[in-house]
């Protein structure tokens, strides 16, 4: 559904169901919670107006071969607690950028950002995990790291974000970086890679060289 002002509504086909197997998602749990000790992750009363903040996701094995990515990512307002368990994930199976929107199942509604790691999971077959993270110091000196960023006249959810970050990964060094920031989303950045722990450190490396400025 397209409004007035061209953004596509948000739509979230959501059905119950069981979680996923934890140990396939420890490691990124735990990445998940050293994010959440850095405060990459997290709530405070005093940013984005109470609101949880940051995500991360895990891609899972497809039930049929060429079909759509499916992922475990962490739920909808998990972002202030600081463990979480198999009911902390919710499973997508279905993400529809042009629609903006996003089917998913499992014991908690997924995160509202569900769509953006969809994208990355289809542009980027080697990325099997994505952390979000909400850092400022990165963030504000994007440019100098030198870390591809999403345009920020791109609204969040509209057809336009899509093709955004197809076109980051046409014209930019993104996918050897492993990072980018989204212009429009403030705070917002994505590490990715084909491993938990990669993922993390290029995370943790571009805020030490941000901190290091
Ligand atoms: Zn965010």
């Amino acid at each position: 559904m397209v409004t007035k002002e061209g953004i596509v509504k948000y739509q979230l086909d959501y059905l119950p169901g069981h979680p996923v197997n934890f140990p396939v998602i420890a490691s990124l749990n735990a990445w998940r919670k050293i994010l959440f000790m850095a405060n990459l992750v997290g709530q405070d009363v005093d940013r984005y107006g109470g609101a949880g903040y940051g995500n991360v996701s895990q891609r899972l094995e497809r039930a049929v071969k060429g079909t759509q990515p499916r992922f475990a990512i962490s739920g909808t307002q998990t972002g202030g607690l600081v463990e979480l368990t198999a009911d902390h994930y919710a499973i997508v199976t279905e993400t529809w950028p042009e629609e903006n929107r996003v089917v998913a199942t499992g014991p908690i509604m997924p995160s509202s950002e569900s769509l953006t790691h969809g994208m990355l999971y289809v542009v980027d077959q080697a990325a099997n995990f994505i952390l979000h993270a909400h850092s400022p110091e990165i963030w504000q000196n994007a440019s100098v790291l030198g870390i591809p960023t999403t345009s920020a006249s791109v609204a969040y959810g509209t057809p336009e974000m899509a093709e955004e970050v197809r076109r980051l990964f046409r014209d930019s060094p993104v996918r050897e970086r492993k990072i980018l920031c989204m212009g429009g989303h403030t705070d917002g950045v994505m590490s990715f890679s084909r491993t938990a722990e990669e993922a993390g450190c290029v995370m943790m490396a571009y805020l030490a060289r941000a901190l290091a400025l």
